[in-house]
């Protein structure tokens, strides 16, 4: 892909590229099917968590802050996955115009795929949720450091802090060349 490839020239850090890569995937997703909220991707409904000064980080507070942003989080993507279920039921006509059904046939496999990403993300939201149970949450497994308030809640399953995941991502771009 020769365009792709000059976009990766630009040089912005990765966590830049990795938000516009997000917002073009859901301006995406919206654009196809203009009256229905792409939602579900997107968390936002939560209010920043202030701690106290000196208060000890991932403390039982913090733990249930992240926990109602990732049950409130799971809670809106099972929504949207089973919106999409009900919607595709309704919409699973048979178009006598082969036009009309390579539309639709294209509208559900885009469907789909956002689904399928919703899915893998729900999961990947019950395993966060366990490690808030065993108190395990917040800490980089690359290196050990806190994550952070700030960066957890900007990427509530985030399991690395932004130093080793900017390096991963780079490792990752020079070995898909
Ligand atoms: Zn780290």
């Amino acid at each position: 892909m020769p365009r792709a490839a000059k976009t990766t020239k630009t040089t912005k850090t990765t966590k830049t590229t990795k938000t516009a890569k997000v917002a073009t995937a859901t301006k995406a997703v919206k654009k196809v099917k203009a009256p229905k909220n792409a939602g579900g991707i997107e968390f936002n409904n939560f209010e920043p968590y202030k701690p106290k000064r000196g208060e000890k980080y991932m403390n039982e507070q913090q733990r249930a802050h992240f926990k109602t942003i990732l049950l409130n989080w799971k809670s809106d993507l099972m929504q949207e996955v089973d919106r999409t279920v009900n919607h595709m039921k309704d919409e699973a006509a048979n178009f006598p115009d082969p036009a009309d059904r390579a539309t639709q046939e294209e509208e559900f496999s885009l469907e789909l795929r956002t689904r399928d990403r919703e899915r893998k993300l729900i999961k990947k939201i019950d395993s966060t949720m366990e490690l808030i149970d065993m108190d395990d949450y917040g800490y980089c497994e690359a290196c050990g450091v806190d994550i952070g308030i700030k960066r957890l809640e900007a990427r509530p399953t985030a399991t690395q802090c932004i130093d080793c995941k900017t390096l991963a991502e780079i490792k990752e771009k020079q070995e898909m060349g």
